[in-house]
């Protein structure tokens, strides 16, 4: 079956994406979360907040940056008053601010622990980017002040709200693909140097915790499961001094309760575009690119000839808009949401090992 790009927007919205864009209720039909945007830079400037611009249930309202022009440059397009920008020093003051619902957290992964605890402590949900902080004991700091706080917090795996994704879990639970023996995953690009991504104070490890991290994920919400063991390898190739800190590529392994085994490649030192590749005892299925801002294909193939394609012919921009949005519904109708904190704690927990493992084969 060969699905046009109509077809796919249409099962996306109807089958696959329809679960993440539940009906709101006609009291909250107007409103419209108010976001704070936390970090301006290229994840919150390129992407999210564009997708904030097209949404119903979401808007930009507040900014916190330091650096006063580029957040006056950025209110004067997304119509936000000059007295809801911030810095890192007033944010505090954002607890007086009643059009801020949510903040989100788009900083240098140590960062993200303090700013979600900040947040929290002034009355707001969280919708944090990953990895969702440097360590398991800093994961842990943010889930306890968003539960003291009652306040929601979200990790930003946006595709686990992205339809090929999501097409491909399901075909998985549906049973389609018989029972899953592999799965292969890899992401990665060159990094430049000077990047806040190779020091590991501020990044808190490689390409693990930046790109590997959603193949990391993504095993884990393939198989529904988590895994009973992991193991990784890591190595630096290009000795030029880029990766004083963090590791250059790694590889993990990691076995999963009902026997499926799962490896994932994540790199600094070359262009590898995302994808993961699931085989069962009865079809395969590969999502490729899987991970990347736009245009995720899916193919499927299944015992007898059968083969599913969904394969949008432009890009899908409606990830990050979708995982906003996802966010506004759980504070609209007061739910919790599909990637919470512990979701993200335990990818940490998870890459923790991994990084322990490597340590090992390395002394
Ligand atoms: P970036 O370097 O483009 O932006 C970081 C922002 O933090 C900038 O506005 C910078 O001024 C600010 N900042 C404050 N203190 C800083 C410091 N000490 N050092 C460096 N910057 C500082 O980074 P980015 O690519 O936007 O990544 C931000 C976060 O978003 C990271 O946690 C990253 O893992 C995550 N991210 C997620 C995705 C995704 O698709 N979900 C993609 C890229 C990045």
């Amino acid at each position: 079956m060969k699905v046009t790009r109509r077809e796919f927007s249409r099962l996306a919205a109807l089958g696959a994406g329809a679960q993440f864009l539940p009906r709101i209720s006609a009291s909250a039909e107007d409103r419209k979360i108010g976001y704070c945007i936390v970090g301006l830079g290229r994840i919150s400037m390129q992407h999210f907040m564009p997708a904030v611009k097209m949404s119903s249930k979401s808007r930009v309202v507040a900014l916190v940056s330091g650096h006063r022009d580029k957040a006056e440059r950025m209110a004067a397009e997304y119509s936000v008053p000059s007295g809801s920008i911030y810095n890192y020093e007033n944010c505090d003051a954002i607890a007086k601010n009643p059009d801020i619902d949510a903040v989100y957290i788009a900083l240098p992964n140590s960062m993200h622990a303090e700013y979600t605890v900040r947040a929290a402590k002034a009355g707001k949900h969280v919708l944090c980017e990953k990895p969702m902080a440097t360590s398991v004991e800093d994961s842990r700091v943010m889930i306890q002040a968003c539960e003291t706080a009652h306040k929601k917090l979200m990790i930003a795996y946006r595709c686990q709200y992205e339809p090929a994704n999501v097409r491909a879990a399901q075909l998985i639970r549906e049973g389609r693909l018989g029972s899953v023996q592999s799965i292969e995953s890899a992401f990665g690009f060159p990094i430049p140097p000077k990047e806040w991504r190779l020091d590991k104070k501020l990044a808190g490890g490689g390409p693990l915790m930046d790109v590997g991290i959603y193949c990391l994920n993504a095993s884990r919400y393939l198989t529904g499961e988590e895994p009973v063991e992991v193991k990784g390898y890591s190595s630096v190739v290009d000795q030029d001094g880029r990766f004083a800190q963090v590791e250059e590529t790694l590889s993990w392994t990691a076995k999963f309760p009902g026997g499926a085994l799962a490896s994932g490649t994540c790199t600094y030192g070359s262009q590898m575009r995302g994808y993961f590749r699931v085989r069962g005892s009865r079809g395969t299925v590969l999502v490729e690119p899987a991970f990347n801002y736009d245009k995720p294909c899916l193919l499927a193939y299944f015992d007898g000839g059968e083969t599913l394609e969904l394969a949008p012919d432009e890009p899908d921009p409606t990830q990050f808009l979708r995982e906003a949005d996802h966010m506004a519904d759980c504070i609209l109708q007061n739910k919790g949401p599909k990637t919470p904190g512990q979701e993200g704690l335990r990818d940490m927990e998870l890459m923790a090992q991994i990084y322990r493992s490597c340590e090992k084969k390395n002394t």
